[in-house]
């Protein structure tokens, strides 16, 4: 296979992550995984759009960055009636900073896709027939595919000569084995309605069980670890030799752990109860579920600041809501270990996993029989980088690792679009 005639050169990938109502995008160099651009459009559709466009890192280096160097933002408002109106916007702000979609260096777009069933394993190169499997898994993800199929398309009529890759958010759980990964239903139904575990943040969690094995200095290969992704939604993974075994989110976000509005598990009888006893609809016990639960259901507020501020003043509804999220992080942590047997490492990460100490702490206080011990010090460190928050000699490591799903995505488009250079770590 002959390698594209730019690959010395185009070493740079547009990253889209769109929403129903959002374009989320960064541009990175795939040299040193630079970010030249990051930025989002808003309420598209809506009377008022807002597009947000920074440059993070132009004219930090001596490459050809953009030509507009320095720090700071723009911000335009205006009316994006589609998808289509809100990329050609961004298409503007890049290149009015020399970096647009046509630059020779732009060597294929990452879009993020959130639902890829089992046939999506791996990062796909986007075709026709790609665009059709995307589409046939709407029923499973109705809110989330058929907005990122809008950014797909868009990028494609915008640039329909350049390489586009999907990336998918399920596709690193997929090597689950089948007794993780079914749910004890009647087999004929699951098929019939495609009804299983599939889990979701894969792409984090890719990225970060892969980045907690270099902070110990070995391959993912030779590690067993927990990644929980802490953020308003939340999930934990069991990783075993750089393999997701399990999962705690399944045929949708919903299950699993304690999140910022969702309830995470419950037992399933409690909608039927909904149904039957409180007369509520299947629509109403969605909203329920997703929107009202969890930390906002418990005590109203979803930030954990906020949560950690009313405990302060000693407020117990909050103190409530923090407890019951803490002990379904305890579970997940001593399932996983089961799971795995060995466990060499429990990484922290997203929003609340970065950032909250307190929760750290509370999730591994009491668990020294799996071997989890916290250095206090070290784990008070405020810090953007992998760090180890458990003691020196401790037979489990605890750690602290930002994730980048945006890194994530680039890192597999370019990959899959030139197999033959070497990826970025
Ligand atoms: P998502 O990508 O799921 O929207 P994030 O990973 O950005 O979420 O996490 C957002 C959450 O992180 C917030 O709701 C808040 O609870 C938490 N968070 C952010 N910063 C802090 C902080 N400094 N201390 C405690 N919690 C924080």
């Amino acid at each position: 296979m002959s390698s594209y005639d730019a690959a010395d050169t185009a070493t740079r990938v547009l990253v889209l992550n769109s929403g129903s109502s959002s374009l989320k995008y960064q541009l990175l160099d795939m040299r040193d995984g630079a970010r030249l651009a990051v930025g989002m459009v808003e309420r598209i559709g809506e009377k008022t759009s807002r597009l947000v466009h920074t440059l993070p890192e132009s004219g930090g280096d001596s490459s050809d960055g953009g030509s507009s160097g320095g720090e700071g933002g723009r911000e335009r408002t205006g009316r994006f009636a589609d998808h289509a109106k809100a990329l050609e916007a961004v298409a503007d702000e890049l290149a009015h900073d020399g970096i647009g979609l046509d630059s020779p260096e732009l060597a294929a777009i990452g879009h993020r896709v959130v639902h890829g069933g089992l046939r999506f394993s791996e990062p796909a190169l986007i075709d026709d027939g790609v665009l059709a499997e995307i589409e046939r898994l709407v029923p499973l993800a109705p809110l989330h595919n058929p907005a990122n199929l809008l950014g797909i398309r868009t990028a494609r009529a915008l640039r329909p000569d350049l390489p586009q890759v999907a990336v998918f958010d399920t596709a690193f759980h997929t090597t689950m084995p089948e007794y993780a990964a079914r749910y004890a239903i009647d087999t004929a139904t699951a098929d019939a309605h495609r009804i299983r575990r599939y889990g979701f943040h894969g792409t984090s969690h890719a990225y970060v069980s892969r980045r907690t094995a270099e902070l110990l200095g070995k391959d993912p290969s030779e590690v067993n670890v927990i990644v929980l992704h802490l953020g308003n939604g939340a999930s934990a993974s069991a990783v075993a030799g750089g393999r997701c075994v399990d999962t705690s989110m399944g045929l949708t976000p919903l299950e699993g752990l304690v999140m910022g509005t969702r309830s995470g598990d419950i037992d399933p009888a409690v909608t039927f109860h909904l149904r039957r006893v409180a007369g509520m609809s299947v629509d109403e016990i969605d909203e329920l579920l997703n929107k009202k639960s969890g930390l906002v259901g418990l005590c109203g507020d979803n930030d954990m600041r906020e949560i950690r501020r009313r405990i302060d003043e000693g407020d117990e509804r909050a103190r409530l809501a923090f407890g019951i999220y803490i002990h379904r992080l305890k579970k997940y942590i001593g399932a996983y270990s089961a799971v795995l047997g060995r466990v060499d490492a429990v990484a922290f990460t997203a929003g609340v996993g970065e950032n909250a100490a307190e929760v750290r702490e509370a999730a591994v206080a009491g668990l020294e029989a799996l071997g989890l011990a916290m250095d206090a010090k070290r784990n008070a460190v405020r810090s953007g980088e992998p760090r180890i928050v458990s003691p020196d000699g401790a037979r489990t490591v605890v750690a602290v690792v930002p994730t980048d799903e945006e890194l994530e995505i680039a890192r597999q488009t370019f990959a899959l679009i030139g197999e033959d250079r070497p990826a970025i770590a």
